[in-house]
């Protein structure tokens, strides 16, 4: 029979793991005719029991794993690292938290078989229960980075989705350091089905995404799939040329013809400011990207592990 693998980041998630698994198991019950389950959790430098409670479960289901970092890498660094160690013909990535309904995995699951689709993803298609002004930003995000980069990148989507054993291996072939999943998982390519469904609410715990981690990702992701923010610098270095040049013909020709005496003291000071915006602004498109390849150029590995369950290496 085949093996689905279910690869589940968990950070401090100690009181969400016990209701997971309830969930999970009544769904591989389920489908205990189609396909066998493996679940991994992934302990990703928790401060809290996660990893005791990984432990427990590892002690009492065989088809559970588990395999925890030395620190605390980012959900990312988790998939990534899920991905690695799955054994399964498909593997599925799902929160902790039940935001993404276990109960999606039949319907994923036979489209893939039936349908001949290699991946079935998710997206939420309301963000109920999100403050206001973050849906205002992540929207204005979808958009922005869609004009600006040839990757897809669907507004909503979730990371929630199943995939054939093939498409994990070409995710895994991707070995860059700065990892935003939803640009590298449309990038690879495959069939991929999208299935809608309503925002659900965390069932314990809480969200591990300031505002500010927000933003930050968003930038990374930008600069991971879009080199059009450099063209952006170098196409304002070329208009503030134009402006100069016209600035430098008006002034030489009143000067020549009328004998205007060039005065403008703060004229001056608001030119000199706007350009010296203008130019560290640029400077710190070009330094995200140098900084990027910086750490790339570096090869550190994307995850530390400090301890695994047994069934790695009987
Ligand atoms: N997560 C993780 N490492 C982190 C942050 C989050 O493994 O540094 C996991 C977390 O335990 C959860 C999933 O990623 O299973 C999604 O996190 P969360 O629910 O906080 O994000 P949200 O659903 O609010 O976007
Ligand atoms: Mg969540």
């Amino acid at each position: 029979m085949n093996l689905l693998t279910v690869v589940v980041p968990c950070y401090n998630e100690q009181e969400a793991m016990p209701i997971f698994y309830n969930e999970i198991i009544k769904v591989s019950d389920k489908m205990k005719d189609l396909v066998d389950f493996e679940i991994i959790f992934v302990d990703d430098g928790s401060k809290d029991g996660t990893i005791r409670v990984a432990r427990h479960m590892n002690s009492i289901d065989s088809r559970v794993k588990y395999i925890s970092f030395s620190r605390n890498f980012g959900k990312e660094a988790a998939m990534y690292a899920g991905l690695e160690k799955a054994h399964g013909d498909y593997v599925a990535i799902m929160d902790v938290d039940l935001q993404d309904p276990p109960e999606l995995l039949l319907d994923m699951y036979q489209y893939i078989t039936n349908e001949g689709y290699d991946c079935v993803a998710t997206r939420r298609i309301t963000r109920k229960g999100e403050p206001p002004i973050r849906s205002f930003f992540s929207r204005r995000f979808y958009s922005l980075i869609n004009r600006i980069s040839k990757t897809e990148i669907v507004d909503g989507a979730r990371d929630y989705r199943l995939m054939t054993r093939q498409m994990a291996q070409s995710i895994l072939s991707l070995k860059e350091y700065n990892r935003f999943s939803k640009g590298i998982f449309s990038w690879v390519g495959f069939n991929t089905k999208w299935l809608e469904y309503e925002n659900v609410k965390r069932v314990a715990g809480e969200t591990k995404w300031s505002f500010w981690k927000l933003l930050l990702y968003s930038l990374d992701g930008i600069v991971a799939f879009s080199t059009t923010p450099l063209a952006i610098a170098s196409l304002m270095g070329i208009l503030l040329c134009v402006i100069a040049f016209i600035f430098i013909c008006i002034i030489v020709s009143k000067t020549l013809i009328w004998g205007d005496p060039v005065a403008g003291y703060p004229s001056m000071i608001c030119a000199i400011i706007f350009i010296g915006g203008i130019q560290l602004f640029c400077m710190g498109i070009l330094g995200q990207y140098v900084s990027k390849t910086y750490l790339e150029t570096k090869n550190r590995p994307i995850y530390i592990l400090k301890e695994e369950d047994k069934s790695w290496n009987p």
